[in-house]
């Protein structure tokens, strides 16, 4: 995370951002590794009270192996939305019963790959479990429920309402039952996840009750609880209070446990909790531009490299690392891609001149993972610090990337 040091300038992982950005040019994302532990440990610390327990970092929020690797000293599992980040986090050196995949709606061919590569299995519709059952009906499975609780920071991240593409509906569970039955498909775990940015530790609660109800009726091994931790992304906003959750939420799955009669697997799949705060992109400023109401900060990003702000309105914030004490002025934050992406407007910034370096926190989940070439323009490089120490850990595309999966028919 960026913060400003006691020697009165913008820092990452105890490095000047100025001195990052000098070295590494902009546009840059930049990861703070010890961020990254801290809420680990937190986390972790939040359920310790639950004997088996198990962390999988939802990798969809920043995939880069480095993290990866980063997530794997800290002891975390995975949590996988595709066959392809199954691969990657194979290749980082997860153990396949560390990784549990849990797709949506994807062809039964990367499920069978899946099963051969060992890795637990979460299934999200009837319709698939039954091919699931037809076809592997020897190797155990979970089930990602729909309770129909709506939660969520915007109605794009709410994925548990009543008209859900996510998941099985929890009035359906009968039918799983019968199936399980007549197949001998073995459920061996029941999980969910009802969106992002959640706040409110009683909506968990609820949603835990559901999860349970649904566990009672199936041999499962492991409940999956999901995630949608909020994190802050300004001062004033709310966010979710995991001490306070994971005191309510470990009593409720211990005595759960206790009245099963054995232990079953806690599991929570964090993506943003774990490195949105870590993450900051670093902007340099092409030009001030005086419109006749707005001033527009113009800088070399955009929505090709966050979209966060265009995509759900998220609000980032920003700071003028090269001028931290100017007079603070108001700026539309404005990227150069021919749409309108701003990052901010109306900002409060201290005041912004030509060349000047921006941070945009809260950067590091679905930041780069979501960036892409539009405007046929290079995604930047990433960097990681950790203890003290820069490392490049991507260099930015270069024409040859854009043009290596065109076939140019020629004349
Ligand atoms: C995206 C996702 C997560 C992580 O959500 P965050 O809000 O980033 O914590 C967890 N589980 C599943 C299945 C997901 O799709």
């Amino acid at each position: 995370m960026i913060k400003l040091s006691q020697s009165q300038e913008y820092s990452i992982g105890g490095v000047s951002a100025t001195e990052i950005a000098k070295e590494y040019g902009t546009p840059l994302y930049v990861y703070d590794i010890s961020t990254i532990e801290s809420q680990y440990n937190r986390l972790d610390a939040a359920f310790s009270s639950i004997g088996k327990r198990r962390i999988n970092y939802a990798m969809k929020a920043l995939s880069n192996i480095n993290i990866l690797r980063t997530m794997r000293r800290l002891g975390s599992g995975i949590d996988a939305v595709s066959i392809n980040e199954v691969m990657l986090a194979l290749k980082a050196g997860f153990a396949p019963s560390d990784i549990i995949y849990t797709p949506s709606g994807v062809d039964m061919e990367e499920i069978d790959i899946a099963v051969e590569l060992g890795v637990n299995i979460n299934i999200d519709s009837m319709v698939a479990l039954e091919e699931f059952a037809r076809r592997h009906k020897d190797t155990p499975v979970g089930i990602r429920i729909t309770p129909h609780i709506v939660a969520g920071g915007n109605a794009k991240i709410c994925t548990g309402g009543i008209d859900s593409k996510f998941g099985i509906s929890i009035h359906y569970l009968d039918r799983v039952e019968a199936l399980s039955r007549e197949t001998g498909l073995k459920i061996n775990g029941i999980h969910m996840h009802t969106g992002s940015d959640i706040y409110d530790v009683d909506v968990f609660l609820r949603g835990a009750e559901i999860l349970f109800n649904a566990a009672s009726r199936f041999p499962v091994e492991y409940i999956d609880f999901g995630s949608g931790f909020k994190v802050r992304y300004r001062d004033t906003d709310r966010a979710t209070n995991v001490e306070l959750l994971g005191e309510k939420l470990s009593a409720a799955f211990n005595a759960f446990c206790e009245k099963a009669g054995r232990d079953i697997c806690f599991m929570i799949e964090p993506g943003k909790f774990l490195v949105s705060d870590s993450g900051t992109l670093l902007v340099g400023v092409n030009w001030v531009k005086q419109a006749p109401v707005t001033t527009f900060a113009q800088v070399n990003s955009g929505l090709n490299h966050l979209i966060r702000p265009m995509m759900y309105d998220a609000y980032h914030h920003i700071v003028n690392i090269s001028n931290p004490f100017g007079e603070i002025k108001d700026y539309n934050v404005t990227g150069y891609i021919c749409e309108t992406d701003n990052f901010a407007q109306n900002r409060p910034i201290n005041e912004i001149r030509k060349g000047d370096v921006l941070a945009i926190m809260n950067a590091g989940a679905y930041g780069y993972t979501m960036a892409s070439m539009y405007n046929s323009r290079f995604r930047p490089a990433q960097v990681m610090v950790k203890d003290g120490r820069c490392h490049l850990i991507s260099r930015p595309d270069t024409l040859e990337d854009i043009l290596s999966t065109q076939i140019d028919l020629g004349e």
